[in-house]
């Protein structure tokens, strides 16, 4: 094996898998605990549909939940696409549920599905073809890490259902509690990786355009895919970033 001076970090959802429905289907289960109106352990195809053309303006599992309630309650597409994090907020206000509930009501739903039918909670989800491929030959020669707001354990079971064994350490999922600044300012403080080129890949623009204000971070190299949870206008926008480096799934860790 060569020695690399690369080292990458790579998101997950939206990168190397869509879990769009089975993310809908989780905030339903979820959401049953909260609304009792919410009967059944599937949504109605109706409110899956809209949730999976609406998923890219979430940013965090709980955030699905909330997606899903303003589904239910018939908010117009456009104004949740425009208006999202402060219908969130009024939401939250007006429940008797925070958002640290919500984590953990959507993390329990997702552990119970795991547990009682890990088969179907397999199957809900879709690897983009051809870039789990390229992640795969990438883990076997370079130092590759995983920065996720999903939980570390299904990162890891998603991943071992396709024959990758990442070490434990190289994932950072919501449970590390961290930011994914936070997580590549340490990383890049690492001495083993003294001199290295990091490079993070991500589907949300917002994250990248958070991530291109922290000084510590000048040296990391962006990259945008242009498939997953973006939408053209986001890919738009970034093509006016100088920073950010826009990778269809041939440039796909093409480094
Ligand atoms: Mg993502």
């Amino acid at each position: 094996m060569t020695y690399s001076h690369d080292v990458f970090a790579v998101d997950f959802d939206g990168v190397l898998c869509d879990s769009a429905a089975e993310t809908g289907v989780t905030a339903w289960r979820a959401g049953g605990q909260v609304w009792p109106a919410w009967h059944g352990p599937e949504p109605p195809s109706e409110y899956l549909r809209r949730f999976i053309n609406l998923r890219p303006v979430v940013e965090t599992g709980y955030q699905a939940v909330l997606l899903m309630r303003l589904i239910y309650t018939g908010v117009e597409d456009e104004t949740i696409e425009l208006q999202f994090p402060e219908l969130c907020t009024s939401l939250l206000d007006e429940s008797e549920y925070s958002a640290a509930d919500l984590v953990r009501l959507f993390s329990q739903a997702r552990d119970t599905w795991i547990d009682r039918d890990l088969d179907d909670w397999l199957d809900r989800h879709r690897f983009y073809v051809g870039v789990v491929e390229t992640f795969a030959a990438r883990v076997e020669s370079d130092p590759v890490f995983i920065l996720t707001t999903k939980q570390e354990r299904s990162v890891r079971i998603l991943l071992h259902s396709r024959g990758i064994h990442l070490p434990a350490d190289r994932i950072f999922g919501l449970d590390a509690g961290k930011s994914k600044e936070n997580v590549l300012e340490q990383l890049s403080r690492r001495p083993e990786f003294d001199g290295n080129r990091f490079h993070f890949v991500e589907d949300r623009l917002q994250t990248l355009i958070r991530i291109a204000g922290r000084s510590s971070l000048r040296d990391v190299l962006l990259y945008l895919v242009d498939w997953g949870y973006n939408t053209p206008r986001d890919r738009e926008k970034a093509k006016l970033i100088p920073r950010i480096t826009i990778w269809d799934s041939c440039a796909f860790l093409d480094v």
